[in-house]
């Protein structure tokens, strides 16, 4: 999965439960750790392999479950004590819902080897072929294929969906914006 087809999908999964647990869309600043979840695992993983040539794959040392569940106990701790669990949930659904979303991909083209990451040191996983996004870019199918404006349109979906939401998250990074240009 692309960085923005994460966000899309752990967003997704995120306004479904907020929703469903209390009819409210997500929060402003529960919305931002959420996002932080959903890339997390990337930010680790990649510069690891990709750019310091420290691990054989860019899903491996964050990405296996033995370190995603315990990494969203602790940070769902640390905000449940600061009586903001929300904001741990939020972590955790992106979180999960990245390193699931990466599995769901190989799952359904049948890749199993590239599934194994998900209980890595259990088992081993395969070595990188690409070896950055620009690279990924390069090589990714220019065509306008059917599943390319699906995907298109699904994500198109899930902004309109936060807009609806009311954009939980804008109003912090504005707020934030704001007090830097008045300084
Ligand atoms: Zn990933």
């Amino acid at each position: 999965m692309w960085p923005w087809t994460h966000v899309a999908f752990g967003y997704l999964l995120y306004t479904g439960l907020t929703r469903g647990r209390s009819g409210a869309p997500p929060g402003d600043v529960a919305t931002l750790w959420l996002f932080l979840g959903t890339q997390l695992p990337d930010l680790i993983d990649k510069p690891l392999a990709w750019t310091f040539d420290l691990v054989p794959s860019g899903r491996m040392l964050v990405h296996t479950l033995f370190v995603a569940v315990p990494a969203c106990w602790l940070v769902h701790r640390y905000w449940r004590r600061r009586e903001n669990p929300e904001y741990g949930v939020a972590f955790g659904v992106g979180y999960l819902s990245h390193v699931f979303g990466d599995a769901i991909g190989s799952l359904l083209l049948g890749e199993y080897a590239f599934v194994r990451f998900l209980v890595w040191p259990l088992l081993s996983v395969p070595v990188d072929e690409q070896r950055g996004i620009l690279s990924e870019l390069a090589t990714a199918d220019p065509t306008l294929s059917p599943a390319f404006a699906v995907q298109a349109a699904m994500g198109l979906g899930i902004v309109a969906l936060w807009a609806y939401d009311g954009a939980p998250g804008m109003a912090v990074v504005r707020r934030h914006l704001g007090r830097g240009r008045n300084r």
